[in-house]
């Protein structure tokens, strides 16, 4: 049994759909969103738990370097191994198809080999669907701001190990959106359960904040090869 302190941390990808007050009001479904993210600030609780889950057991066991100087920023952890098990839990088609691109993509680094397995239980990422959708409709603008993805990750803050995270995408607003876009906000959201921060807004990377327009960039393999340590 072994006593494991850790945090978990969410950090929230968020999609402002603005839409016409007029048009929101109608809820006309034809009007084409304009995407524009914003963040929530990361927020961090501090929970102690008993767990003696063989990640939680595999975590405790090395204080792991972090780099300091990455091109995209760190959150402060990482797994202790680059083979990682994911389970998927959402039978969603799109979302289901984005999950797996973002796994290929995140796989074609050559850097983590993310596999799927068929046991939650043994899962180190829980790739899930839900609806993030607590709307904070601003009247006035007629702006609306929805969740599109978030993940939330437990990790052990004296080895900076990585214990489990989970990255949910927004079924419903995500629904009218392009694979391709689907697959970017999914290789975003696992970018985060793979130990990534958000980078600095307009910088060419998966991990801005606001408005992801591209897959895993030159930048985001640097970081995730400098974070796991390997020079290839
Ligand atoms: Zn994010």
């Amino acid at each position: 049994m072994a006593m494991i302190k850790s945090l978990i941390v969410n950090a929230t990808l968020v999609l402002a759909l603005a839409l016409p007050a007029m048009a929101w009001a109608a809820d006309q479904p034809t009007v084409s969103p304009v995407p524009a993210f914003s963040v929530n600030a990361n927020s961090a609780t501090d929970q102690s738990a008993s767990d003696d889950s063989p990640q939680a057991i595999r975590a405790a066991k090395h204080q792991l370097y972090i780099p300091n100087k990455t091109p995209v920023p760190l959150e402060g952890y990482r797994w202790p191994t680059t083979r990682l098990k994911i389970y998927l839990a959402t039978r969603n088609r799109p979302l289901v198809a984005a999950f797996r691109d973002a796994v290929k993509a995140w796989n074609s680094t050559s850097v983590v080999h993310l596999t799927w397995t068929r046991h939650r239980g043994q899962a180190d990422i829980i790739a899930e669907a839900g609806d993030l959708s607590n709307g904070q409709p601003s009247p006035a603008v007629g702006y609306v701001t929805t969740q599109l993805g978030s993940t939330r990750s437990e990790y052990n803050p004296d080895t900076h190990a990585l214990i489990r995270a989970h990255s949910t995408l927004d079924a419903p607003h995500l629904e009218y959106t392009s694979r391709i876009f689907r697959s970017e906000v999914a290789q975003h959201e696992l970018g985060h359960a793979l130990g990534l921060a958000h980078a600095p807004q307009g910088s060419y990377s998966v991990m801005i904040p606001n408005n992801v327009r591209t897959g895993i960039t030159k930048a985001d393999r640097q970081t995730i090869r400098l974070l796991y340590g390997t020079s290839n």
